[in-house]
């Protein structure tokens, strides 16, 4: 089955072609980017499988420009990978917020783009990019169903004392205040994966997954089923990332809103994109920087990868309570994927509880292994996290139905 994946940004589109024959046999077909929309320079990288890949720069008005471009790349007689349209048997969208609305991934129907416009009012960078791009792909393709596949909806499961805030009760009911989570689709993955690798059976399981990358998150998941996540309303809580600040108390807000003279708009900017690594080093959001800094004695940039071990190590000792023990730890994501140093640095501090690492078999990077060593009381993975081909399995799945 023949699978276009889109995850649809403000102003950029990310694609994915899937011929998707089972959950575990597919290829990819092509992937690319279409980036600026609305600005003058817009962009397409298309990179077909076994082709060269394709670059053009071009004014793209809006969403629907966009998606027709992808289109016409995927169908192009020199670099398409497919004779016409009418190949595409369906459409899956990555969506952000789900709220409680979805507990999984289902078809697009009126019903559901209402509930997404409903949570555009939690995720205002994200969903209503989605909602763009799900009405372009329908003005395109308006025969070929459409699945929508939610970050928040491995999440559903979180216990109430998990997922509630100390708030009075009412901002809940009035406004559907309490902690969604996010990346769920990666942690889902990563923690069967995870468990299907490492020989563990994924009904009868501890689990915590880090999703370390830009954004970050760590997850507790039993049984298969999340029941605690660090992010929460918002993907800004719970530890430190990129540019985003992870828990501060709350008081700490509207003190410097006051100290500044900023308006709400503003004090979200600085939380969302100000802060994190940036903030703390005062030069960069990248890790790699982070790194190159701290070896040439830069404290700040050595600050923040002190911070991001603490929390990462910090949320995994919860996690472990309230899981009760832990069979198996997963690293993925960006960084989680690609630095040996805070996976190795991570796990020598939790050596309490019985975590022991093979220096050999974390010195690889970017691709599934078994960093444990064989006397580990915990098993300890580096799975690659496959966003996409979540999203491909629930839209085989659903349209096959
Ligand atoms: P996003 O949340 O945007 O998907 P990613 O998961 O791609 O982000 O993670 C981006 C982060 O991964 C950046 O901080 C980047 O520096 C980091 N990263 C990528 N490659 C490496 C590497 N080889 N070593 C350390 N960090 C890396």
């Amino acid at each position: 089955m023949i699978i276009l994946v889109i995850n649809c940004g403000s102003s950029s589109i990310k694609y994915q072609l899937l011929d998707m024959k089972s959950d575990t046999d597919y290829s990819l077909k092509a992937k690319g980017l279409v980036e600026k929309i609305t600005l003058p320079e817009g962009r397409i990288v298309h990179k077909p499988s076994g082709k060269e890949p394709f670059e053009q720069v071009l004014p793209i008005p809006d969403h629907t420009v966009g998606m027709k471009l992808v289109l016409d790349a995927l169908v192009n007689p020199q670099h398409g990978v497919l004779g016409s349209y009418d190949e595409i048997q369906a459409v899956g969208h990555r969506i952000v917020q789900g709220a409680d609305f979805f507990e999984g991934s289902v078809l697009v129907d009126e019903d559901v783009l209402r509930k997404i416009e409903i949570c555009c009012d939690f995720a205002p960078l994200h969903n209503p990019a989605h909602l763009l791009g799900i009405r372009a792909m329908q003005s395109v393709l308006p025969k070929v169903p459409q699945v929508v596949v939610f970050d928040t909806a491995f999440h559903q499961t979180m216990p109430e004392e998990a997922y509630m805030y100390a708030l009075p009760y009412n901002y809940y009911k009035d406004y559907h205040v309490r902690r969604y989570g996010a990346h769920g689709t990666s942690h889902q993955y990563v923690s069967r994966e995870g468990a299907r690798f490492t020989g563990i059976d994924i009904n009868n399981s501890k689990i915590i997954t880090c999703h370390i990358g830009n954004g970050s998150s760590v997850t507790a998941i039993k049984d298969g089923k999340c029941i605690d996540t660090s992010m929460g309303f918002t993907p800004l809580e719970g530890m430190i990332m990129g540019t985003r600040c992870g828990n501060v108390d709350c008081n700490v807000i509207p003190y410097i809103m006051k100290k500044e003279n900023l308006s709400p708009d503003e004090m979200t900017d600085i939380m969302n994109k100000k802060s994190g690594f940036l903030g703390l080093s005062g030069f960069s959001s990248d890790m790699r920087d982070m790194l190159a800094a701290a070896d040439e004695g830069n404290a700040r940039a050595q600050l923040v990868i002190k911070k991001l071990i603490y929390d990462i190590v910090k949320l995994i000792g919860a996690y472990t309570a309230v899981l009760g023990g832990v069979d198996l730890l997963v690293f993925t994501a960006g960084i989680g994927e690609n630095n040996a140093f805070l996976r190795k640095a991570v796990c020598e501090k939790l050596a309490w509880l019985g975590v022991r690492i093979d220096d050999d078999a974390n010195s690889h990077n970017g691709q599934e292994m078994l960093l444990s060593t064989p006397d580990s009381k915990v098993k300890v993975a580096l799975i690659p996290t496959e966003e996409e081909l979540m999203i491909a399995r629930d839209t085989m799945h659903i349209t096959a139905k």
